[in-house]
């Protein structure tokens, strides 16, 4: 399974319009440090998947590769705002699961064009696509949000944004589950009070502590995480990385009891472009 960070930002984005803190003046000057909205992509047997469909080039993007369906985490404008302009593209239906949500995102269920809504996905039911099935567990956020439990049958990652905490239903499942990754919602600052709708850095370091992936990504990341980052040094537990726009991961762990059981896990840096 290839997973593909194709934005890791929150809502506002890295760099966050009128800010000039350090993190969003460095992201102005490096474009590696830019974070857009937070979405991802998986292959699996030359299938390619979305998660989530925020980012502001999604047409283009499948228009190069026609992807086999769309996984919604919810109905957030940062989630799905490139579908607004997706939609009204021709040629076959394009798949969209997500959570049953009776209002969705403004119009998108009264005019979806090519855009093929399937009936809100039960949680922990599992959906089988090509190549890859995909279980959706809730989290805990301002909107029915599901998190996607992906097993293409070799490797186990677990997609878990948007979220603070997590449900204890969620958790119970993904303990038993076993992921072998995690990316998981990291909004805010370690000093940030009353959190309410995503993970500050903190908590999302402890549920990764709980559920012992072998590697784990943080990612709907504020430009307060990246400037917190920045002047203090925080150093992550060892399997723990920021995502990164653009970062490409081939997610490949050898079967127990294989020679090369203790080699590490492979990680590739791919360009931004693609
Ligand atoms: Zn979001
Ligand atoms: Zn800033
Ligand atoms: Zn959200």
């Amino acid at each position: 399974m290839k997973l593909r960070f194709v934005g890791t930002g929150d809502s506002a984005q890295v760099p966050r319009f009128g800010c000039s803190c350090a993190a969003c003046e460095r992201a102005r000057v490096l474009s590696s440090h830019r974070r857009g909205p937070c979405c991802a992509e998986v292959r699996v047997d030359g299938q390619r998947y979305l998660l989530d469909a925020g980012r502001s080039d999604l047409a283009a993007s499948c228009e190069r590769e026609r992807p086999a369906a769309i996984l919604l985490t919810h109905y957030h404008a940062d989630h799905v705002q490139g579908l607004f302009h997706l939609r009204w593209g021709m040629g076959e239906p394009i798949p969209v699961y997500g959570p049953k949500d009776a209002h969705g995102c403004a119009d998108l269920y009264r005019h979806p064009g090519v855009l093929a809504f399937q009936p809100g996905l039960k949680p922990f039911r599992a959906l089988r696509l090509e190549g890859v099935e995909a279980i959706p567990v809730p989290l805990s956020h301002s909107k029915p949000t599901l998190g996607y439990c992906l097993d293409d049958g070799g490797t186990r990652l677990a997609y878990l944004t948007d979220t603070c905490g997590l449900p204890a239903e969620t958790e119970r499942f993904l303990r038993g589950w076993r992921p072998d990754a995690v990316v998981l919602d990291a909004t805010h600052p370690a000093g940030y009070a009353e959190p309410r709708n995503h993970n500050t850095v903190p908590m999302a370091l402890e549920i990764i502590e709980r559920l012992a992936p072998r590697q784990a990504w943080l990612t709907h990341l504020s430009h307060a995480v990246d400037a917190e980052l920045m002047s203090v040094h925080l150093s992550l537990p060892p399997g723990v990385a920021l995502a990164q726009d653009g970062l490409e991961c081939e997610l490949a762990w050898p079967r127990p009891g294989s020679v090369a059981e203790n080699m590490p896990w492979r990680v590739a840096m791919a360009t931004r472009d693609g």
